[in-house]
Order: structure tokens, then C-alpha cells, then sequence
């Protein structure tokens, strides 16, 4: 028996995974700060090599090229800019054989037609979307957390190595699934940020201190987020008139008072009058005793 062998009866340790991650930047510098601490042999390569220097330091080998770093490990993690800059960064790499996770930002459509690009290319496939910013990766409880679709048994061969940085959902083998579950979380972000800041602008002039102000609109959100479960259930009955708390019609006429308020504040309403016109259109087609969730039927192009 060497020193090494594991004590009979005990399972060994699995070695952790090499890797090779494409991109450090913000992101990419703080993934591959996790893999390094975790004991993951890494390599990495950046367009710009000075961004990657102070990785090297840190025990990560830099590679001279992207076609380098993508030949040095079997799992090849990519976090770059935009989708174009992911396939700038590839296109003279062999990627046969390789198991590639695309942890950049894109579109669902941009997912799917790169997994069809790398499947080609004779490599495993992976999309993410990165629920995250830079400073909650490697802390557990942050929250973080990334989508992941596309190659059930990529995941389930480096689900392991994948969740060191941040948690991982897996939400199946469409690759376009993690795009578009990112981008309607962000979407959603934006529109309360879109609120947030109207709110801001209507107490701005006046004598209350933003920070006496921040935490009642934070109680507020959240006292007012389980609507999302009545909303969910009401599309997935089809009946927009199911449990409802507070109807359209009582909504549009509440909504001439946030209108009026802004304009005596001397705020835009530039933020609001999108929702309030859609609430309007829907009332108009004579849905006031019904829920909001209604007006998605207005959104939808493809009917
Ligand atoms: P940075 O701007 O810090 O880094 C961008 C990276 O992309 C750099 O490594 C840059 O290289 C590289 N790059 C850009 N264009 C090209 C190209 N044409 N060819 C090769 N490399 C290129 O961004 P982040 O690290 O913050 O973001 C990376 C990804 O992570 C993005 O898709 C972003 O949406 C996503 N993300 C970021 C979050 C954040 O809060 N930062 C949160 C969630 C997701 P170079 O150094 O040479 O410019």
C-alpha cells in the first residue's frame, strides 16, 4: 500500500477535474479564483494577456492561445463578452472531444445555434446563464447560481467541478432553456429597477432621506412579490378571473393618481405610461373584472 492508497472500506477522493477557462475578465477572473482555491488545475487565456497575469500567481497556467488553452483540458469553460467574441476566440480551436460550457451571456437563439456549432465541431455542449455578479461568486451564500442546458451527460460528468464556483439548476437538454430562463429573470429585474427609480424621483425634492425611504420600498416588493404564484397559476389555468385581489378596472383608476402625482412632483412618467397604456388597452377590451396577467395576450407577436 503507498501513502496515497485509500484506507480499506473508504471511498478514495476524486481528484479535481482540470480545466481550461476561456476569458478573464470580471467574471471570469472571480470563477477562476474558485477552481484555483478548490485545487482544480487550471489554464487559462485571455485576448488581452496582461488581464490574465495575476492568475498565473496565483497557480493557474496562461496559456499563449486560445487554441492552446482549449487542447490543454477535456472540460473547456467560456466566459467572454457576447457570443460573437466566442466565436472569434474558438475559431481556430479543435474542439473535438471536448466538453464545452458556455457561460457567456446570450440569447436563447444564440445558445441553441452554438450548441449545433460545437456539436459540429464534435464537442459536448453546455449553455449557461450566470445568476450572479462577480463579487457573490465562490461565496455559497450569496445565492449564486447559474442555469445550465443542453448536453444531459456534460452535466452530469462535471456537475460536480461546474458547482464549485456558484449553485447549479440544470434545466434540461434544450440548449436555448438557461438563456432564456437568464434573460426573463433580467428582464424582470429591470422592470422593477424601472419602478425603483420612478419611486426615487418622486421623493427626490422633498425632504426624506433616501436612505429612511429604501427600506419601506424594499418591505414593499417583497410583501408584494408572491403575486408572481397568483399570476403563474392564472396562466397555467387560462382563467384570468381566478383568485383576483385587485381588479384591472380599480388598477386603472389607481393608476391616474400615480400619473397625477408624478406630474406634480415634477417627475416623467416616462417609466410608467408603458404599463398604464397596456392596463388601458386591456380594460378597453373589457377585461376590467379580471387580473392583470391578461394583458400578456397583448404582448404575445406570434398570435
Ligand atoms: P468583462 O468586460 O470584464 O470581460 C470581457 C471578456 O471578454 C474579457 O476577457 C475580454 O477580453 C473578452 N473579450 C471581449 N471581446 C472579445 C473578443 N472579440 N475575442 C476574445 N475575447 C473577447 O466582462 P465580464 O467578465 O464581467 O463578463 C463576461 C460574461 O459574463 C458576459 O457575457 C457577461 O454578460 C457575463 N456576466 C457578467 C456579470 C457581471 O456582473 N460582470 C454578471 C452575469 C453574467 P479582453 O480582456 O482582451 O478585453
Amino acid at each position: 500500500m503507498t501513502d496515497n492508497a485509500p484506507a480499506p472500506g473508504t471511498t478514495p477522493t476524486p481528484e479535481p477535474t482540470p480545466l481550461t477557462l476561456l476569458g478573464t475578465g470580471a467574471m471570469g477572473t472571480a470563477l477562476a479564483r474558485t477552481w484555483l482555491a478548490a485545487g482544480h488545475p487550471l489554464t487559462v487565456w485571455n485576448r488581452t494577456p496582461a488581464r490574465a497575469e495575476p492568475l498565473a500567481a496565483e497557480g493557474a497556467t496562461v496559456a499563449a492561445s486560445a487554441a492552446d488553452a482549449v487542447a490543454a483540458n477535456r472540460l473547456v469553460v467560456v466566459c467572454l463578452l457576447d457570443d460573437a467574441s466566442v466565436g472569434e476566440a474558438l475559431e481556430g480551436a479543435d474542439l473535438s472531444g471536448r466538453d464545452l460550457v458556455n457561460l457567456t451571456t446570450g440569447t436563447p437563439a444564440q445558445g441553441r445555434s452554438r450548441a449545433a456549432w460545437a456539436e459540429a465541431r464534435g464537442a459536448r455542449f453546455l449553455d449557461a446563464g450566470i445568476m450572479a455578479v462577480p463579487p457573490m461568486i465562490g461565496h455559497a451564500e450569496s445565492g449564486a447560481y447559474v442555469f445550465y442546458s443542453g448536453s444531459p451527460e456534460l452535466f452530469k460528468e462535471h456537475g460536480e467541478t461546474l458547482a464549485v464556483p456558484a449553485g447549479t439548476r440544470y434545466l434540461g437538454a434544450d440548449p436555448g432553456f438557461a438563456a432564456l430562463h437568464d434573460v426573463a429573470l433580467l428582464s424582470a429585474m429591470d422592470g422593477m429597477f424601472a419602478g425603483v427609480l420612478h419611486a426615487f424621483a418622486l421623493i427626490r425634492r422633498e425632504d426624506i432621506a433616501p436612505t429612511d425611504f429604501a427600506p419601506l420600498l424594499v418591505s414593499w416588493l417583497g410583501a408584494m412579490a408572491p403575486a408572481v404564484h397568483t399570476a403563474a397559476e392564472q396562466l397555467e389555468s387560462g382563467d384570468y378571473g381566478k383568485d383576483v385581489v385587485s381588479n384591472l378596472a380599480m388598477q386603472v383608476a389607481g393608476n391616474a393618481t400615480l400619473l397625477a402625482t408624478a406630474e406634480e412632483q415634477g417627475v416623467s412618467a416616462e417609466l410608467l405610461t408603458p404599463y398604464t397604456t397596456l392596463m388601458e388597452r386591456w380594460l378597453a377590451a373589457g377585461h376590467g373584472d379580471e387580473d392583470t396577467t391578461g394583458m400578456i395576450e397583448l404582448l404575445d407577436l406570434r398570435q
